[in-house]
């Protein structure tokens, strides 16, 4: 069995995703280091911290002297520098391919040790990441799923140079983490998106062509697939400004316009209806 021979673990970005990613790094056992340019995301997702291991005490989830640890493992950093020593970086920056290249090409300079160099993105290729760094043997994806401390998968992702060994302690790690690691290589969407987008979109034309209304067409995924949630629901879940920006990366990447975002999922987005985050998408979440 592979060790992952990691002590502690770097995230970059404190948002939805590296909070996440650093909690559960915390709560496994982890050195952790959060990094945020913005410290403002920083205090937020310090008080997120807070909050969700306090909960977890009081639902008897986990004792108070594990979450105490846990809180002490996390250190939370405006300069980028408190990175340098970490075995492994997890970036969760924002999805912006320049953003995350001049990240990278940095870290390429800062973490002389061979660390693992790893990214959280859900639809930037790893090889054009890898490829703003002199060393992309040690660039993988770390796909984790929203919300991270609940959702059981971590989708790791093999860029073109990625060394078997930088993937094998990379799994060795999301295990570590209390999740199930599975590997993919770099295509567009990876598997994920690959398969699930694809879906939605078709809701999204199923719905406009007047086969059924949402809450029919959601009904009958669920009850007849065994989907816990429709695929529509899921849609406004996820953004839906979000599944049409990787419907675009799939057309682009896999260089078909089958993969185009329905027109009317288009429309919603141009509409400023994105979903929860809007309050309205495919449904009207503003009374709830
Ligand atoms: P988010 O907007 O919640 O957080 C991004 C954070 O990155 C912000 O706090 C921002 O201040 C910080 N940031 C931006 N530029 C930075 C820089 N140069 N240096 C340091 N910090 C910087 O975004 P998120 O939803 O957490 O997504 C992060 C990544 O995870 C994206 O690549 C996204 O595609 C991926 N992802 C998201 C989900 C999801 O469901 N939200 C799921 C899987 C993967």
């Amino acid at each position: 069995m592979t060790t992952h021979n990691i002590s502690t673990v770097a995230v970059i970005g404190s948002g939805q995703m590296g909070g996440g990613i650093a909690q559960i790094a915390a709560v496994a056992g982890f050195e952790t280091i959060v990094h945020d340019s913005a410290s403002a995301a920083l205090e937020k997702c310090r008080a997120t911290h807070d909050k969700l291991l306090t909960r977890a005490v009081e639902k008897g989830r986990m004792e108070q002297a594990d979450a105490d640890a846990a809180k002490a493992r996390i250190t939370y950093a405006e300069a980028i520098d408190a990175c340098e020593e970490a075995d492994i970086v997890i970036e969760a920056v924002v999805e912006n391919a320049e953003v995350k290249r001049s990240i990278f090409a940095d870290l390429d300079t800062r973490m002389t040790r061979g660390q693992i160099l790893a990214t959280n993105t859900s639809s930037i290729s790893i090889t054009e990441i890898a490829a703003a760094t002199r060393t992309p043997e040690r660039v993988i994806g770390m796909h984790f799923f929203y919300p991270v401390p609940v959702m059981k998968l971590v989708e790791v992702i093999n860029g073109l140079a990625t060394d078997p060994a930088i993937t094998e302690r990379t799994i060795a790690l999301a295990e570590a983490m209390g999740k199930t690691a599975l590997p993919a290589n770099d295509r567009a969407g990876f598997v994920s998106n690959r398969v699930l987008m694809p879906m939605i979109n078709e809701a999204f034309y199923a719905w406009m062509e007047g086969v059924a209304e949402p809450e029919d067409l959601d009904g009958i995924m669920k009850l007849g697939c065994n989907f816990p949630m429709g695929p529509l629901r899921l849609a406004d879940f996820i953004g839906l400004d979000t599944c049409a920006h990787i419907m675009d990366v799939l057309a682009e990447g896999l260089n078909s316009e089958r993969y185009r975002p329905c027109p009317l999922l288009r429309q919603l987005v141009t509409a400023g209806r994105l979903g929860d985050k809007s309050g309205r998408g495919v449904f009207d979440y503003s009374k709830s």
